[in-house]
């Protein structure tokens, strides 16, 4: 098949102007942190009912510096979900802290919010929630817990742009949420992410840890002061150009998401035997259409014998809990069934807003073939064959 047919899992929708626009940024002569990355937070602040909000080069630096700012370190636990890209537990780690994950709610495929108060110790200082795919983790029950406990609560809210909670858009309530713009995010920046904090103290704090912890006084850095040994994670001009273009269309993106969401709905074969995702049509964003295999069926032949179809297909993700590095804290196999049944069995079929309607229709049609294949290729299928 030629490539130009091949269908991705995702691509991001980058507009002639914005392209322009990212020229102009090239040739001004300031192409790092600038006029851009102000514009880019002033319009995130507005979107976000105008709490302060501060853009990083990424999400995973955005929860680093969320840590920073609650105080997280050595002894420290943070409550969090193993169904996440493992950025989610990864910064836990680096922070000194140990993540404690808490199973998933098998239709939501989030962190279960009833589970959470058993895994609450004196050490634990922090939950960190994700929306998998754009779907909301239930912020009333969450921010109930963290009350009733007087916890912090990061929300790794990477997915989540455009996405709502009973009406109010993600990032425009609750503590400190972070937000990813990598390109394959609903709004993207190439690479980038944002904090949403509380205060303007938070926000100075922030700007601190976000770059090397150097604070000015006056107009120049004669006379600077460093009291924090602060990162590097601020955003250019270039990436907050590219933000600024895909921001009036996060709309329009969530919408036509729906659209296909819906229409993945209205024709998936129920007779395969998939396990389709939470019908949501509302709150999220549809950052990802994921289905889980019927049992049996192997993963990596249907990945293949999609993309033979010319269909790309995704897995987001393998439970983080089974990876070496946290196996070595002492997580075992067992310990999360439902997050290790969906991490074994997840796939990200095609979604994004350029999609039309018949390249569903197409990835549908292949869904019967490649789903057969699989599950000839597994162990019930060997077990039969063995026995005629
Ligand atoms: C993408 C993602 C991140 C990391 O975002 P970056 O901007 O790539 O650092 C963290 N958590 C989740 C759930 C994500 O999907």
């Amino acid at each position: 098949m030629a490539s130009s047919d091949f269908l991705p899992v995702t691509r991001p929708a980058i507009d002639e102007a914005t392209i322009a626009a990212v020229g102009d940024v090239l040739r001004s002569g300031w192409i790092t942190s600038g006029p851009k990355v102000r514009d880019f937070e002033a319009r995130l602040s507005a979107l976000f009912g105008g709490r302060p909000v501060r853009t990083m080069s990424s999400a995973t630096g955005a929860m680093e510096i969320a840590l920073a700012l609650i105080g997280v370190g050595a002894g420290d636990e943070i409550i969090t979900t193993p169904m996440s890209w493992v950025a989610t537990a990864n910064v836990v780690l680096r922070a000194g802290a140990r993540p404690v994950f808490v199973d998933c709610d098998p239709r939501s495929r989030n962190i279960d919010p009833a589970l959470i108060e058993a895994a609450i110790t004196p050490r634990t200082r922090a939950i960190l929630p994700v929306d998998l795919a754009g779907l909301p983790v239930d912020r009333d029950r969450l921010y109930a817990i963290a009350g009733a406990h007087k916890l912090r609560v990061i929300e790794d809210a990477a997915q989540s742009m455009g996405a709502n909670w009973a009406g109010r858009m993600i990032g425009t309530t609750g503590d400190l949420v972070s937000i990813s713009f990598h390109a394959n995010k609903n709004i993207t920046s190439a690479e980038g992410g944002c904090l949403v904090l509380n205060d303007e103290d938070e926000t100075r704090r922030c700007e601190l840890w976000r770059l090397q912890g150097a604070k000015k006084f006056g107009d120049s850095w004669d006379g600077m002061d460093v009291t924090l040994a602060g990162g590097k994670h601020n955003l250019t001009d270039i990436a907050a150009c590219i933000g600024l273009g895909q921001l009036p269309h996060l709309a329009a993106f969530t919408a036509r998401r729906r659209e296909l969401a819906r229409r993945y709905f209205a024709h998936f074969d129920r007779s395969l035997g998939c396990e389709l995702p939470l019908e949501d049509y509302a709150q999220c964003n549809w950052h990802m259409f994921q289905v889980l295999l019927p049992p049996g069926a192997v993963r990596s032949v249907f990945i293949s014998s999609m993309r033979d179809a010319g269909i790309g297909v995704g897995v987001h993700y393998p439970a983080i809990h089974l990876f070496t590095l946290f196996r070595q804290l002492g997580y075992r196999p067992g310990d999360f069934p439902h997050a290790e049944r969906i991490g074994s069995s997840t796939v990200s079929l095609p979604m994004f807003p350029a999609m039309s309607d018949s390249d569903v229709d197409r990835v549908l049609a292949a869904m019967a073939p490649a789903l057969a294949q699989a599950l000839a290729a597994g162990p019930a299928a060997a077990a039969g064959s063995k026995r005629a």
